[in-house]
């Protein structure tokens, strides 16, 4: 088996903290999980380069400094339950996983989340709840949540999420055109909403009900 700690800490080391992270708690997370194992094996000598891959189904895996920036904007704390919509391969949940209470996961194609469920069983991640389904409803029966968080870019935020939001709660989503968003930052502080535009992003597209057609 490859030794793949070395590339790992150097990606932590140039991509996540050089590029201005500082949250202790998501840098030991991404020196920690094994991101080789969330992509193709073909792919896996590329799984700690500075750039999204693909992944099944015509999706991506986000970029190592993205997933860093959108989990130290949660700010999240190990009583937290969190809803993450858009699964993919799943690196971005165990990094939340590592951090949270609870996280529950919603993605659109069940490969992926047959796929996803494979890891998470292999890291013995037991605080994760999956579905496959139209995350842009969000997870009634589950919520309220403290943290949401939306990797796949929406035409406007979908107001059942911010409903599903705890009256401190903060959430984090792609918004704006197929295939080019803003990443906008919610927050509610005792039921009032503030909205913050935080840098451009490319993600692929919410597809469902309260995102894009298809
Ligand atoms: N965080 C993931 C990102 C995967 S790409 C990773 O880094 O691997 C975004 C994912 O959102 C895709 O897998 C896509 O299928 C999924 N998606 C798109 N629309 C969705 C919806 N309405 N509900 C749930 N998942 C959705």
């Amino acid at each position: 088996m490859i030794d793949y700690s070395g590339l790992r800490n150097k990606m932590v080391d140039e991509q996540i903290i050089k590029k201005g992270i500082k949250d202790e708690r998501v840098i030991n997370a991404m020196r920690k999980i094994p991101r080789h194992l969330f992509v193709n094996e073909a792919l896996a000598h590329r799984a700690y380069g500075d750039y999204p891959l693909p992944i099944i189904e015509s999706q991506t895996i986000s970029q190592p400094y993205m997933v860093g920036f959108m989990t130290e904007m949660l700010d999240t704390a190990k009583t937290h339950k969190i809803l993450e919509i858009g699964t993919g391969s799943g690196y971005q949940t165990v990094i939340l996983a590592e951090l949270a209470d609870k996280v529950y996961t919603i993605e659109r194609y069940n490969t992926l989340v047959v796929k996803a469920r494979e890891i998470f069983n292999k890291l013995n991640y037991n605080n994760i709840v999956m579905k496959t389904g139209d995350g842009s409803l969000g997870w009634k029966e589950f919520a309220p949540f403290d943290r949401i968080i939306v990797t796949a870019g929406a035409p406007v935020i979908p107001e059942k999420l911010i409903n599903q939001l705890n009256p401190n709660g903060k959430m984090i989503i792609p918004v704006g055109d197929y295939h080019l968003q803003k990443l906008m930052f919610i927050e509610k502080n005792d039921e009032k909403i503030s909205i913050k535009e935080l840098s451009g992003c490319m993600f692929v597209p919410l597809v469902g009900k309260y995102g894009w057609n298809q």
